[in-house]
């Protein structure tokens, strides 16, 4: 597999430090409201880069912080009279339900900030030890850019340029600091501002040095992957392996990898534009797996534009996929097998097994094994499209031919094998892109399965017993629900329109 590496700027063989072992950090959110859907691209990427690193058969630590203390959280709690503590926890919480509704697995750890601080005195005066870092004359603790030969290594800039970037930058409370890129690891407390008793002075981390702290500590060591969205790259990136590398000798990260931004008419979506919808809002207009879907349609480092429309047509290819399903589900339902559960495999050595037994399955048609011939195309490049760069968008547009194949094959006569062969596939392709059909949301759970099929029952009594009046209005009140039916020669069949 492939990965770009925005520190070589190539796309480079993934290989782990210990074998079989993944350690990756992903920066999380900074929590002092609801998220919005440009912080979920990164969540849903790597969440699904995670996933598929599991299925290869890693074991992976993956750990990803809420940032609780920031002049952000810190002037939203005074304007709501609270403490900062009870504003981040409120909105971790709010995160945690946002994550559930997307379907993005917890983390292995989810490390606090306020959490560390211990450790990120002890890597600060580590650096003041070793003359990477200065004190200022109120307490404030700088890092020296001057002195990591490597600074601008990741951004791909050299000290002179970034230091002309930032000439006319002053800024207040940093009159001490000796050159402009030169970076604030503690700093003093303002009054009113929760604050830790440190060597310098009583005041709180930047928050460069907190990311850089817990992600060795709970990766144990050096990264295999560390990954954020693209505007991390500089500073913040660039500041953590200035803080990690002088003090361990070691290279900080392997792998950096980089999601481009969701934007909205061509501009980063964020709070400060305020031209953001929060992922709370979208999950009440869509499921969580219409918005997989669509973050998932563009590769990770290409931009993405968020719109409605786009959203919409989301939602019909899920659609397509569910009837495609719901199709296969009934037929086998008609050959007398309840299939309830996903059938996904997590494995892909126990996957590439099946599917070679299946190659020649006696059980099998002629049509259906020239059909799986198509099929195990669409799947060996379902995969080499996510080991190049984890493309999901080349990726994705594999599960639709097999669904387009499916459609074709699927029909009373199909053998129990092919039904079976083709969930299966369809669940294990998906599950990889954290889309499990089988989950029903609250949105979804308001169909009332049980419902429709006694509904149903009494629309077939009614037709038996010559009411058509009654079995057409039992027809427009589903349809009314949103439920269409379609009579075949197997039974009724019903869809959501
Ligand atoms: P923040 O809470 O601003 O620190 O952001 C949390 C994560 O979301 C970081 O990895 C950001 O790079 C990422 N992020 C924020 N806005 C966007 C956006 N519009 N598109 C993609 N990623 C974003
Ligand atoms: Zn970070």
């Amino acid at each position: 597999m492939k990965i770009y590496n925005t520190l070589t700027k190539r796309k480079e063989e993934f290989e782990t430090i210990e074998p079989m072992k993944v350690r990756m950090y992903v920066c999380g959110p900074t929590v002092y409201d609801f998220i919005h859907i440009g912080n979920a691209r990164p969540m849903i990427v790597f969440d699904s880069f995670r996933r598929y690193l599991s299925f290869l058969g890693y074991d992976v630590n993956y750990v990803s912080n809420f940032t609780d203390i920031d002049d952000k959280i810190i002037n939203r709690a005074n304007e709501l009279g609270i403490s900062s503590e009870e504003l981040a926890n409120r909105f971790i919480d709010e995160c945690k339900k946002d994550m559930a509704g997307m379907n993005i697995m917890p983390a292995t750890t989810h490390p606090l900030a306020t959490k560390e601080i211990d450790g990120m005195i002890e890597l600060i005066k580590g650096l003041v030890d070793k003359g990477y870092a200065y004190v200022g004359k109120d307490g404030t603790v700088y890092y020296d850019t001057t002195k990591f030969k490597e600074y601008g290594k990741l951004s791909h800039k050299n000290l002179d340029d970034l230091q002309s970037g930032f000439r006319d930058i002053k800024v207040t409370g940093e009159e001490d600091k000796k050159t402009s890129t030169d970076f604030v690891l503690w700093k003093p407390k303002k009054e009113g501002e929760p604050f830790w008793k440190s060597p310098w002075c009583d005041g709180r981390p930047g928050w460069h040095t907190e990311c850089c702290v817990m992600a060795p500590k709970y990766c144990n060591g050096s990264l295999d992957i560390h990954a954020g969205g693209e505007d991390l790259v500089f500073p913040h990136h660039e500041n953590e392996i200035a803080q990690y590398e002088p003090l361990h000798d070691t290279t900080y990260a392997r792998y950096w990898m980089h999601n481009a931004f969701l934007n909205i008419n061509n501009q980063k979506m964020s709070k400060s534009l305020g031209n953001f919808f929060t992922v709370r809002d979208v999950l009440t207009k869509f499921d969580g797996k219409v918005l997989r879907l669509f973050m998932l349609s563009t590769q990770y480092r290409a931009m993405l534009n968020f719109s409605f429309e786009l959203m919409e047509s989301s939602k019909a290819s899920l659609e397509r996929i569910e009837n495609c399903v719901n199709n296969i589900k009934f037929t086998l339902k008609n050959k007398g097998i309840n299939v309830a559960e996903n059938s996904k495999l997590e494995n892909i050595d126990d996957f590439n097994e099946l599917i070679v037994d299946l190659k020649t399955s006696s059980d099998f048609s002629k049509e259906e094994l020239a059909a799986f011939d198509k099929v195990c195309e669409y799947i060996k490049e379902y995969f080499d499209k996510l080991d190049d760069d984890f493309n999901t968008a080349d990726a994705e547009t594999q599960i639709y031919e097999i669904v387009r194949v499916a459609n074709q094959n699927v029909n009373e006569n199909s053998s129990i094998a092919f039904l079976n062969a083709m969930l299966l596939i369809i669940d294990t392709l998906l599950d990889i892109l954290g889309i499990d059909l089988h989950n029903k949301t609250t949105q979804e759970s308001d169909v009332d399965e049980a419902l429709i099929e006694k509904m149903i029952q009494e629309r077939t009594e009614a037709k038996k017993a010559k009411d058509y009046a009654k079995a057409d209005e039992i027809r427009k009140k589903l349809l009314d629900m949103g439920i269409e039916l379609e009579d075949t020669r197997q039974g009724v069949k019903w869809k959501k329109v």
